[in-house]
């Protein structure tokens, strides 16, 4: 497991500029420019500020946002989330509970069999294929 910085300097080396933004700063990638949106690979998906296992392939789905979407993380305790009204909207962000990084979103419109759809950053997860 990588070791999860502890000031905002070392977060700055560990991340890209584009992690950094997302993960730190509560940025949100482009729609449909991610890397993850569209894959269908069978794996796990990992926190790229902790190295965290958040969610499996096999709870992913097409949501068509251009976010890769989750109905479920791999355990409810991986995931912290929090009342968001920016842009006012009011919206649940969701985090990873281990390093605090901003994941983004989850709504209440996603399939079976949670109803859930935890919409994600590209740039807040890496992936790990089987
Ligand atoms: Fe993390």
């Amino acid at each position: 497991m990588p070791s999860t910085p502890k000031s905002e300097q070392d977060w700055k080396k560990k991340l890209t500029k584009e992690q950094y933004h997302i993960l730190r700063e509560k940025g949100t990638e482009q729609a449909f420019t991610g890397k993850y949106h569209d894959s269908k690979e069978k794996g796990m998906y990992v926190c790229a500020g902790c190295g965290e296992k958040l969610f499996s392939s096999d709870s992913k789905f097409d949501s068509r946002s251009g976010w890769p979407s989750f109905y479920a993380p791999t355990a409810k305790d991986k995931i912290e989330s929090k009342s968001d009204f920016s842009f006012l909207m009011k919206r649940t962000e969701v985090m990873c509970s281990k390093c605090k990084g901003h994941l983004g979103h989850v709504f209440n419109d996603g399939p079976k069999p949670t109803g859930k759809r935890f919409c994600i950053n590209s740039a807040s997860l890496n992936f790990k294929k089987k």
